[in-house]
């Protein structure tokens, strides 16, 4: 091929934003000439090479942008260790059905049984699929509400909790919330209704949120849209932070 039109197509190819497909023209034609590609596999090749690199670039921006705060995978979530949760409902979750549908997803369980770890794994192949993340706990989600409203900025604030395909509320249920507080994260949930999904952690059970939102009636409204479509998973076993650890901790008394 001539050096005008190799530079031409270079030059093209950058300005279609197909930079990977520029950068690498030389390569991929001597990877045609090697393979004696046809034309059709040679833009194949091009194109889907371009594609997997802005895939993956989406996906590491993504993962930047959710706050995410590890990036681990149910790979690494080792199950035998939690017989008693309910794989398949895991497995399901990860086809991710749950995000086209808007499904919320609430895992709970007491502490260090894995629910960050599963909600982590659940948005990062939710990132890796495309979709947009946003990890918080309650209580940072809380804490930012109620100072945005204080400077009037809470509409601006509450997008970006409310823009997400999947947001991450983690630790529900660590503190008690004041009415106010209680009362933003019922707006916050309504503004997700059948809108985006939610993917929340709580060492509470869903009978012992009245505690958690200090008003019963709130508690009510907020756990209606909630669970309205909701997959709720349960991780009664041990936790995995003290596998291996000689001491036992009963009652409670271990913090996550
Ligand atoms: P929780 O949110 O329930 O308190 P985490 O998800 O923070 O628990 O888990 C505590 C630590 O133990 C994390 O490092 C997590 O990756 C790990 N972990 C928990 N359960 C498992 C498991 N079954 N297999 C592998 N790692 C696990
Ligand atoms: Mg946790």
């Amino acid at each position: 091929m001539s050096e005008l039109v190799t530079a031409r197509l270079r030059s093209t190819a950058a300005k279609l934003g197909l930079p990977h497909t520029a950068a690498t023209l030389e390569h991929l034609i001597q990877r045609a000439d090697v393979g004696k590609m046809g034309y059709l596999d040679f833009l194949d090749l091009a194109l889907s090479e371009e594609l997997a690199i802005r895939d993956d670039r989406g996906f590491h921006t993504g993962l930047r942008l959710s706050r995410l705060p590890h990036h681990k995978t149910l790979d690494e979530y080792d199950f035998s260790f939690q017989p008693e949760l309910d794989l398949r409902k895991v497995q399901d979750l990860a086809t991710l059905s749950f995000v086209e549908t808007r499904t919320n997803v609430a895992l709970l369980g007491p502490p260090g049984v894995g629910k960050t770890h599963i909600a982590v794994g659940l948005a990062v192949a939710a990132c890796r699929a495309g979709f947009t993340i946003y990890f918080t706990s309650l209580d940072d989600m809380v804490r930012r509400l109620k100072a945005a409203d204080a400077i009037g900025q809470l509409p601006g604030k509450m997008r970006l909790y409310q823009r997400p395909d999947v947001l991450v509320v983690d630790e529900v249920g660590y503190l008690p919330l004041d009415r106010d507080e209680a009362n933003l994260v019922f707006q916050l949930i309504s503004k997700r209704y059948e809108k985006g999904s939610i993917i929340l952690t709580s060492n509470k059970t869903l009978g012992e949120w009245g505690e958690v939102f200090g008003d019963e009636a709130l508690a009510t409204v907020i756990l209606d849209r909630l669970l309205h479509h909701c997959e709720v998973v349960s991780i009664n076993g041990n936790s995995y932070r003290l596998k291996n650890k000689p001491i036992t901790i009963d009652g409670g008394a271990a913090t996550a």
